[in-house]
């Protein structure tokens, strides 16, 4: 059997179609085939082949491991088409999301369900074939989440910026029940934020943006306040509206700017969960880590168990997914190149 898939064979390019045959599943593979594959915006760091570090330097892609020709897209949903042959746990026709971030599975790292940090990763639409095709070969059932009855191309964007949101605001504890966050961003990721943080139980948001519009769509979401971070003052309003200064804060841009407009509105222990690649670097006087003191701390998408955590909470009502743009298969090309210009709004989902 074939199928199409899309692939990135060079930097810069268009992806190229293909027609490749349809992996067998073997030993406890599930195949799964394709009924939604979010393109996230790191998809874009991949096609362009890096990352900005600041000061001219560049993380280049390649020397990490990540090899082309590569099919592209981490955020699957689908059904389970068929079992290898030591595949237990699942069905075939089980509606399933898929975790991608695996690790090698063999690490000390690994083993303690941390996959997304292990130093030999795998992960799916990164360093193996990704969602941007028919079918995928996801190899454990356990990395297979069932999503019920939930929209498949709605559930795909939970693998990544869902968990990633997940993730960074689990780093907050329960403080995050007592005191509000301030989320650096009101995009895409910011909505997801706001939306996770609601399903856990969060006291509320201080969304920070320079654009007005997603400023607005904020508060319409149920953002607390939403304040211009471009402003003179924008420290001065952040500490007014957290009412001393910002206990807790998530970075969704990651840029020199608006973590050092976190440090400027900080107060006695603040912590700051970067998550945004954005790019660039920081200087921090050193006596401000233990004399406020001050933790400033990344976070890298998520794991498995908190995954399966963040289905849960969509599966029992408590966090409303968010609508997405469904686009064909065929478009992925298009899609990706939209969304570097900036012109897709809401989450694309290519839909085969
Ligand atoms: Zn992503
Ligand atoms: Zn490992």
């Amino acid at each position: 059997m074939k199928q199409r898939c899309y692939c990135l064979t060079a930097h810069h390019q268009p992806l190229e179609r293909r027609e490749e045959d349809v992996p067998e599943p073997k030993g406890g593979d599930v195949l799964v085939r394709i009924l939604g594959a979010g393109v996230c915006h790191s998809d874009i760091h991949i096609w362009d082949g890096e990352y900005d570090l600041g000061s001219g330097r560049k993380l280049v892609l390649r020397d990490r491991g990540v090899a082309l020709p590569l099919v592209m897209g981490h955020e699957i949903a689908g059904e389970v088409a068929a079992l290898g042959p030591d595949a237990q746990g699942l069905k075939v026709g089980a509606r399933v999301l898929v975790y991608p971030w695996l690790g090698c599975g063999e690490c000390a790292t690994c083993a303690r369900g941390q996959e997304n940090l292990c130093l030999r990763p795998g992960s799916l639409g990164v360093y193996r074939a990704g969602g941007y095709a028919e079918y995928v070969l996801v190899p454990r059932a356990a990395y297979c989440i069932d999503i019920g009855t939930l929209d498949p191309a709605e559930a795909a964007p939970l693998a990544c910026s869902g968990v990633t949101t997940y993730s960074a605001l689990s780093k907050f504890g329960t403080v995050l029940e007592e005191e509000p966050v301030v989320i650096m961003g009101a995009g895409g990721l910011g909505h997801m934020a706001l939306a996770v943080l609601q399903a856990m139980g969060g006291k509320g948001a201080i969304m920070v943006d320079i654009d007005e519009a997603k400023r607005a769509k904020a508060v319409e979401a149920g953002a607390l306040s939403a304040i211009d971070g471009s402003a003179a003052d924008a420290a001065k309003q952040i500490m007014a509206a957290t009412g001393g200064g910002a206990r807790l804060v998530l970075d969704l841009v990651g840029a020199a700017s608006t973590i050092n407009l976190a440090i400027a509105a900080a107060t006695r222990g603040t912590e700051i969960v970067v998550v945004g690649l954005y790019g660039g670097e920081l200087s921090v006087p050193i006596p401000f880590f233990p004399l406020r003191p001050l933790a400033i701390r990344g976070s890298y998408v998520g794991n498995l168990a908190e995954l399966q955590a963040l289905v849960r909470l969509a599966l029992d009502g408590k966090l409303a997914l968010v609508k997405v743009n469904r686009r064909p298969l065929d478009e992925a090309s298009e899609v990706l190149a939209q969304l570097k210009a900036g012109k897709v709004f809401g989450r694309a989902v290519l839909v085969p």
